[in-house]
C-alpha cells in the first residue's frame, strides 16, 4: 500500500539544499528548534554537545522514557543531483539521509503534538557530528543528556539496496566497530644522485601495504575483520631528493570492539619490526573511532513486532553492516536497537554523489517509531 508522503517533504528538501559538516550545524540546529517549538514540546533543549537539540515530550502518566535518535550533519562531498533542491554550499552534501532522519522525527513531533502522549516521555534527540564518530560519545557526557537520560533508544538509518519501507535488523552486532590508524615513518632525505647516504622508506611502505591488509585474515573466519588501505604518502615531488618521510592510512574494522584492540596492536608490532630492519623512526596516531553498535534482543523484538504491526517486510540480516555507526556508545549504556529501513533496491548508495533521500520513507519511519513508543507504554 503506497503511504502519502508526508506534508514534511518540503522541509526535507529545505534542510537537503543547506547542509553543514559535522560540529558545524549551526543553522540546521536552529531551523530544527524553530520546527520543534511549533510543536508544544514540554521542554526544548539545544547546545547539546555542541549544536545538538531534544525536544521532551511527557505524558501525565508514569511511564517509560524513550529516546529516539536523528543526526544533523552532511558530508564533504560535491552532490551531482540536478534537481531544484541541489545543497547550495560548494562540496557539502546530505548523503547519507541525515535530511531525512531528521524530516522523520519533526513528523514524530508533529503528531505527538496532534496525538498527545499519555504516559512516560518521548525525547526526540538531533545529533551532531555523527559521521565523524564525535557527536553520540559528547552527547553521552553531556550535562543536559545526563539529567534527561533514556531508559530505551532506538534510531533508523536508510539502507539503499533493500526494498523501500523494508526493516532490516539483527541482535548483536548492527554496525561494526571501525578506526582510522596513521602510521608515520621517518627516515633521513638525501640527494637523489645519492640515495645510499639517506635512510628512505620506500621498501618500507611497499612492503607494509602488503602486509597489513593480510593480518586481519585470521579472524576472518569467525567474524567480520578488515584492514582496508586507504591512503599513502611517500615523500614529495622534489627531483633533487629521496624522501625521508612517509605516511600510511588504515581503516580497522570488525564485528566485535575487542577484535579491533587486537587488530590494532598486531598493526604496531608488525610496523615495529619492518621499521626496525629498515632502521627507520615510527610513530602511530587515530582518528574516526566508532564502537561497535551494538543492538539488545529487546530493543530488536520491539522493531520486528512494530514492523509487523505496520506490515513491513522485515529482512533477515545474517551479518553485521560493514559500516560504522556512532549509536553505539547509547546501547553501551541504555536497552535499544539501531534498525535500517530499505531505501529502495536500485537507490543510489549511501554516500555516493548522487544519492538522495526517498521522502516516502518520511511517514513509514515515523510510523514505526510511533509504533515502538506505543508498544512500551502498553506492553503486554
Ligand atoms: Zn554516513
Ligand atoms: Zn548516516
Amino acid at each position: 500500500m503506497a503511504e502519502p508522503v508526508s506534508d514534511l517533504q518540503p522541509l526535507r528538501h529545505s534542510l537537503h539544499q543547506s547542509p553543514e559538516l559535522s560540529g558545524q550545524e549551526h543553522h540546521t540546529a536552529a531551523t530544527i528548534a524553530a520546527v520543534l517549538s511549533t510543536y508544544g514540546p514540554d521542554e526544548l533543549l539545544t547546545g547539546i554537545a555542541g549544536h545538538g537539540v531534544m525536544a521532551i515530550f511527557q505524558g501525565h502518566q508514569p511511564g517509560p522514557h524513550i529516546l529516539l535518535r536523528c543526526e544533523l550533519d552532511a558530508l564533504p562531498i560535491r552532490e551531482t543531483n540536478r534537481f531544484d533542491y541541489c545543497s547550495v554550499h560548494p562540496g557539502v552534501a546530505h548523503k547519507c539521509g541525515h535530511d531525512g532522519h531528521m524530516t522523520i522525527l519533526l513528523e514524530v513531533a508533529r503528531r505527538l503534538q496532534q496525538q498527545p502522549l499519555v504516559a512516560g516521555r518521548v525525547q526526540l534527540l538531533f545529533q551532531p557530528a555523527e559521521e565523524t564518530g564525535l557527536g553520540a560519545v559528547a552527547v553521552c557526557r553531556d550535562e543536559q543528556y545526563l539529567q534527561h537520560q533514556p531508559e530505551h533508544v532506538f534510531a533508523l538509518h536508510n539502507m539503499p539496496g533493500y526494498p523501500l519501507g523494508s526493516v532490516i535488523v539483527r541482535p548483536g552486532t548492527m554496525c561494526c566497530a571501525s578506526r582510522g590508524v596513521i602510521i608515520r615513518l621517518s627516515g633521513k632525505t638525501a640527494h637523489a644522485g645519492q640515495p645510499e647516504t639517506g635512510i628512505a622508506p620506500t621498501a618500507a611502505v611497499i612492503s607494509l601495504l602488503q602486509l597489513l591488509p593480510l593480518l586481519a585474515q585470521p579472524f576472518a573466519d569467525q567474524e567480520l575483520a578488515m584492514i582496508t588501505v586507504v591512503g599513502a604518502r611517500l615523500g614529495d615531488k622534489t627531483f633533487g631528493n629521496t624522501p625521508g618521510q612517509a605516511e600510511i592510512y588504515l581503516t580497522l574494522r570488525s564485528e566485535h570492539d575487542a577484535t579491533l584492540a587486537t587488530l590494532e596492536e598486531q598493526v604496531r608490532l608488525r610496523t615495529a619490526a619492518v621499521c626496525a630492519e629498515q632502521s627507520l623512526q615510527h610513530e602511530f596516531s587515530y582518528e574516526d573511532y566508532f564502537p561497535a553498535t551494538v543492538n539488545h534482543p529487546a530493543g530488536v523484538e520491539q522493531v520486528r513486532a512494530a514492523a509487523a504491526q505496520c506490515q513491513a517486510e522485515l529482512i533477515p540480516m545474517p551479518a553485521p553492516m560493514r559500516w560504522s555507526e556512532d549509536f553505539g556508545y547509547y546501547t553501551q549504556q541504555v536497552s535499544g536497537a539501531l534498525f535500517g529501513l530499505g531505501a529502495g533496491e536500485d537507490h543510489a548508495d549511501l554516500h555516493n554523489p548522487d544519492y538522495d533521500f526517498p521522502d516516502q520513507l518520511i511517514n513509514i519511519g515515523a510510523d514505526l517509531f510511533l509504533r515502538i513508543v506505543q508498544q512500551l507504554q502498553a506492553p503486554h
